[in-house]
């Protein structure tokens, strides 16, 4: 059964992050938009690792909007009921709208990396990618990549059986750590999308090229949010680097719109503005 709200009493539609230890980033960017824009919504956050049971709960409780991420997002594939194109070719899903009990699954990380690509300034069409990392950001970093126009992309993983996986799957290559450097040398963007540097981040194993032996018109995109020591070497080599953040703010635009069904048209720099000057102060605090 789902549990409707009466038509008589006011009650704000429901927005959620799950996650696995989840920050209070999604949280006071939405949240933000929804109070300046006086919109009757509220963005809480679960620490969960239940994938299906949080979905089941999101029908069962008529929430509006879910934000997913570590371990969520493979496993919603298979649990929404309409799947953008986006998100069946990239195999990740980290955002579902709920339209009346029926589910649909988005993903906004890849929108969030082409234009913090762009913003940039950073052009790699006909260019060469690697991607560090096998899971479901450097499966949106290949699909981001191909919209981009690299012309080869490489994935790079601690477990190289991963790597060729993923790499199988795109239709693009794939070597192992040993050959790391050699991948680097001709690239024109490096994703870390590894958890390293995070609060997630558990063992030491680093994938990390030498950055001083880059070519100088070489970026660095850090999935991680904060400065983390790969951002700062690259930073030390004299690279261009895409922080984190940039990833973070755009694909949240996009879900705020997804949640709200606001007009991108009218809507897009409103939300972009207050969600930035939010995070900037969020940020600020850590
Ligand atoms: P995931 O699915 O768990 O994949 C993690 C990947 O990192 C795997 O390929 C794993 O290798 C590798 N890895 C983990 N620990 C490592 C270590 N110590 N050394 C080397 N490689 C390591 O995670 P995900 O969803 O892809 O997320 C990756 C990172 O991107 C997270 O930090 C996440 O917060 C961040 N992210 C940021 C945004 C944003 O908006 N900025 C959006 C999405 C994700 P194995 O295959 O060997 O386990």
């Amino acid at each position: 059964m789902t549990i409707t709200s009466s038509p008589t009493l006011a009650y704000p539609k429901l927005c959620a992050l799950l996650a696995r230890t989840p920050t209070r980033f999604s949280q006071v960017m939405h949240n933000a938009v929804f109070r300046e824009l006086n919109l009757d919504y509220v963005y809480v956050a679960f620490d969960t690792e239940e994938t299906d049971a949080a979905v089941s709960a999101m029908r069962t409780l008529g929430f509006r909007g879910f934000s997913l991420t570590i371990p969520h997002k493979e496993r919603a594939v298979g649990l929404v009921d309409l799947l953008t194109e986006s998100a069946r070719e990239i195999g990740a899903v980290n955002t579902i709208v709920n339209h009346g009990s029926r589910l649909s699954g988005f993903n906004t990380d890849w929108i969030g990396i082409e234009r913090a690509v762009q913003e940039a300034g950073v052009d790699i069409e006909g260019g060469a990618v690697v991607i560090l990392g096998a899971g479901g950001a450097a499966r949106a970093a290949v699909y981001a990549s191909r919209i981009l126009k690299a012309s080869l992309i490489t994935i790079v993983n601690r477990t190289t059986e991963r790597a060729e996986k993923l790499a199988g799957e795109f239709g693009v290559a794939y070597a192992p750590a040993e050959a790391l450097q050699s991948v680097c040398k001709d690239a024109k963007l490096i994703f870390n999308a590894t958890p390293l540097g995070s609060h997630l981040a558990t063992s030491s194993v680093h994938l990390q090229p030498r950055f001083e032996t880059l070519r100088r018109e070489c970026a660095i995109f850090e999935m991680v949010y904060g400065p983390t020591d790969f951002v700062r070497s690259a930073q030390a080599a004299r690279l261009r680097t895409i922080t984190g953040d940039r990833m973070l703010l755009y694909q949240a635009v996009e879900q705020n719109l997804l949640f709200t069904g606001m007009e991108p048209e009218d809507n897009y720099a409103r939300i972009k503005n207050i969600m930035e000057a939010r995070l900037k102060q969020e940020m600020s605090l850590k």
